[in-house]
């Protein structure tokens, strides 16, 4: 047999989901999409899960995460919405640019198409060349690596007029796959109406309709709700939906999203979702893990407060962290109490006050000048008061500025993003930067190899090994002509790129946890393999 014919023979039929969710935005598709990935994970497949995204950015690198939450970063370097983050620590999974499609994608890359010649005398159309595109995204990953499964979670709400396309490419998709091969899962919501003591279905049977009228008929409901649903109530909506009572899934508030899965596996989604995809139901995974986590995140009682300094005041817009932390947090059996201090509030006077009462301090990640002192301030306070601190990326950049001024005595010390003029750049612009003109998809993106220093504080966190990788979202970097200056002064580089010199993780070893790093661990923390960073760091705080 020839070695192609053997490896045609050997890939694997995979199989696609997509997750759609209606009534209203924010009841958490993007946790359920992740849940049901991290159920067939622990069944033995091997999944892969997809954002498509129906805003006419090409990625989410230039959207103010104010205004849409955090941009994640993929191992590959691909500026990604946080929804990605969800699926890689529910699942452990590692996604690349394949694992995000966004409008603007899809319609950049018909056009350039279309300006090569691609299509020659054709009339370019919605459908069929843009669905078509859409459709070429979802299985892209599966032509690429042998798939089980490859869950696809389409943005926005049944009815929104962007979202449109994507709909129509997985009404075909299901069309020409058949039923064993592709599964459509609608996550609905069912309000509660205080005055009449009653849940509603209404809004659930008018998105169903809604998509049935697209086309599209749900196999699987899924039916967030404040309270649970009776089994008249899952009846009726079965009833009025065309699916079966086992298939109508409740989704009720829980205190973590990490319960998610555990609750649907509770309900047989497990079993609903492989049966219906002609695949053997075999025993219900234990996630003996899982639930151990669960069980020390229950028990972990005691707090530890950690203050984030940032200026993006937005939960979301700092949603790795703030897992991150709460990974550790679990690990080292507390629970991480995170409180948002906005760097623009912080002055020399209300310094002490905005700060004393924590145990950590996390300076994050950011662009531009808007709220700098206040991180230069935050820095010098936890400095000056051994207050274990992190400092990512930006963060870690305000560090080493708040050394140089105050250490070292260079009262002007800046990054060249905020002052292009200052005479001590201790923070630059990396050198392959100076020549960027657009903003989009341009920075040190995605992972990078790191060298660590032996007898370092993060050589010790890391488990005493010698290089590790990490994930890069930035355009500055430390200034190398100033190391020395630094290393005198207590102030240590004990994390290079494993190529260039460039300074990837500062220390000050004197002083009880003051770390700053250049690429963000937050992207690479997972529920079952918290980031070692941030273990080290709660445990600092403890
Ligand atoms: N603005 C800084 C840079 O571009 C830091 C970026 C960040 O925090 N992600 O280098």
């Amino acid at each position: 047999m020839s070695n192609r014919r053997f490896r045609i023979m050997k890939h694997r039929k995979c199989k696609y989901i997509f997750v759609t969710g209606g009534v209203l935005s924010g009841v958490g598709k993007g946790i359920t999409a992740a849940s049901i990935g991290s159920i067939l994970k622990a069944k033995g497949y091997k999944v892969t899960m997809q954002k498509c995204d129906p805003y006419l950015n090409v990625d989410a690198g230039l959207l103010n995460p104010v205004e849409h939450g955090e941009c994640y970063v993929t191992a590959d370097g691909m500026e990604t919405d946080l929804d990605l983050g969800h699926y890689e620590r529910f699942t452990g999974i590692k996604t690349t640019r394949e694992n995000s499609v966004t409008t603007g994608r899809i319609y950049l890359s018909v056009i350039e198409k279309e300006r090569r010649g691609d299509f020659l005398g054709k009339t370019i159309q919605v459908v069929p060349h843009i669905t078509d595109e859409i459709k070429h995204r979802i299985k892209l990953k599966a032509s690429k690596e042998d798939l089980d499964f490859v869950i696809t979670e389409i943005g926005g709400t049944i009815g929104d007029i962007e979202s449109q396309p994507f709909l129509e490419a997985i009404r075909q998709l299901r069309w020409e796959l058949g039923q064993e091969n592709a599964l459509n899962i609608h996550l609905t919501y069912v309000p509660f109406l205080a005055a009449a003591g009653e849940l509603k279905t209404k809004p659930t049977q008018t998105s169903v309709k809604q998509l049935q009228g697209l086309g599209i008929q749900p196999e699987v409901l899924i039916l967030r709700s404040e309270h649970e649903l009776s089994d008249d109530l899952r009846s009726k909506v079965a009833h009025f939906c065309n699916v079966d009572l086992k298939s109508v899934i409740q989704s009720q508030d829980l205190p973590s999203i990490y319960e998610v899965p555990v609750n649907m596996l509770k309900q047989g989604l497990d079993e609903v979702i492989l049966k219906k995809m002609g695949l053997p139901i075999g025993k219900q995974p234990e996630l003996g893990a899982w639930r151990e986590f669960l069980d020390r995140r229950k028990k972990a009682t005691k707090v530890v407060k950690i203050a984030l300094v940032g200026k993006y005041g937005l939960q979301d817009a700092y949603k790795s962290i703030l897992e991150s932390l709460a990974h550790a947090g679990t690990y080292n059996d507390r629970k991480v109490e995170t409180v948002f201090v906005s760097s623009e509030d912080i002055n020399k006077e209300n310094v002490e006050v905005k700060l004393e009462g924590f145990s950590g301090i996390v300076i994050g990640p950011g662009f531009g000048q808007r709220g700098i002192n206040g991180k230069l301030i935050a820095a010098e306070y936890a400095r000056t008061h051994n207050k274990p601190t992190f400092g990512i990326c930006l963060g870690m950049q305000m560090m080493v500025v708040e050394f140089a001024r105050n250490v070292l005595g260079f009262k002007d010390a800046d990054s060249s993003e905020m002052n292009p003029d200052t005479s001590h750049n201790v923070i630059d612009m990396m050198e392959e930067q100076k020549k960027v003109t657009n903003l989009g998809g341009t920075m040190r993106l995605g992972l990078y190899g790191c060298k660590l220093k032996e007898n370092s504080k993060v050589f010790e966190a890391y488990g005493n090994i010698s290089e590790v990788q990490e994930r890069h979202r930035h355009r500055y970097e430390f200034n190398s002509k100033y190391k020395k200056d630094f290393e005198n002064a207590g102030m240590q580089c004990t994390g290079v790129n494993s190529e260039s010199e460039l300074v990837e993780i500062v220390e000050i070893p004197s002083l009880k946890w003051y770390i700053g790093t250049q690429f963000h661990p937050e992207y690479s923390s997972t529920v079952l393999k918290p980031h070692p960073l941030f273990m080290s760091f709660i445990k600092a705080c403890i």
